[in-house]
This record gives C-alpha cells, structure tokens and sequence, in this order.
C-alpha cells in the first residue's frame, strides 16, 4: 500500500500500487503545478483516508484534485484511472518518470536545468532552514489531525 497527501496534511491518500509514471510538458499541467512540468504517476485502487481534494475542471474533458487548505496539487482525472502528483507520496522514489508527454509545450530551458551550477548553502542559509519549524505533514500517515503538537487550535 502506497500513502501520501498534500503539504499540510487535511488530505490524505492511499493507492494499491502505481504505475506508469510521466512529466507532462503541457501547458495546463505548467499552470495546474506552478512549475515546468508536472510529474504524475497512475494509481490503482486510490482511497482517501483523511479529507478530500477540491476539484477544478481545467478542461471538459480533466479534472484536477488539490488540497483547499493548502494548494497543493494531488490528482489529474481523465476519465480512466486517476493519476496522482508523484511528489505528494510520501516516498516519491516509487515513482520514477519513465516517459515525457506533450513535449510541443516544453519550455526551452527544462533539458539544461540539470546543468545549472550549484551554489553551496552560505552559513546563513543553513541556520535559516536548521531553525525553521515545519508546519508540512510528516511523510506517514498520522492518527490525528491537526497534529496535537499544535497548541493554537484549543484558544
Ligand atoms: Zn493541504
Ligand atoms: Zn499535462
């Protein structure tokens, strides 16, 4: 059983298993993701098990799932089996990409993004992300929600 959900925690899914899984270049999934492209990944059997998205019909014939607390992107519904952003698992190793579709929409920039130098964190940075307290969901499921480490919610 595979697991995930968006970044704040309020949805939550599981799948059977997942197959298939792409980056698709077109112009809807680059607006629907906020991002170049966006990687999706076909569920099989897939449950919600803690809320559920909101939905945007992007198209008459998709319909795209996020997360209404958070935005998060989640699924891409054609009309088959629904497909899942690959990011959202909790462990998206599970789902490497093994095809690009709709590459006509492909920004020119993608293919050298892998080339771009890499600036090492100064010491500033690093103790910005060392200190910072991450309101994300763990990548598991949990028992409860919110997580009753919060304390703002019983004021
Ligand atoms: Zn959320
Ligand atoms: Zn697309």
């Amino acid at each position: 059983m595979i697991s995930g959900g968006c970044q704040c925690g309020a949805v939550r899914y599981r799948s059977q298993s997942v197959s298939k899984a792409s980056i698709c270049h077109c112009r809807m999934c680059q607006k629907a993701f906020g991002n170049f492209y966006a990687p999706l990944v076909t569920s099989n059997n897939l449950q919600w098990t803690r809320g559920e998205p909101k939905y945007f019909k992007s198209s008459d014939k998709v319909t795209r799932g996020f997360c209404a607390d958070c935005g998060t992107p989640l699924t891409y519904d054609w009309g088959g089996e629904v497909e899942l952003a690959i990011a959202t698992l909790d462990d998206p190793t599970l789902a490497p990409p093994a095809t690009q579709v709709n590459v006509t929409d492909k920004l020119d920039f993608v293919d050298q993004l892998h080339q771009l130098p890499v600036r090492q964190n100064s010491s500033g940075e690093s103790s910005f992300m060392d200190d910072l307290q991450s309101h994300q969901h763990p990548d598991r499921d949990t028992d409860h929600w919110p997580p009753q480490t919060s304390t703002k919610s019983s004021t």
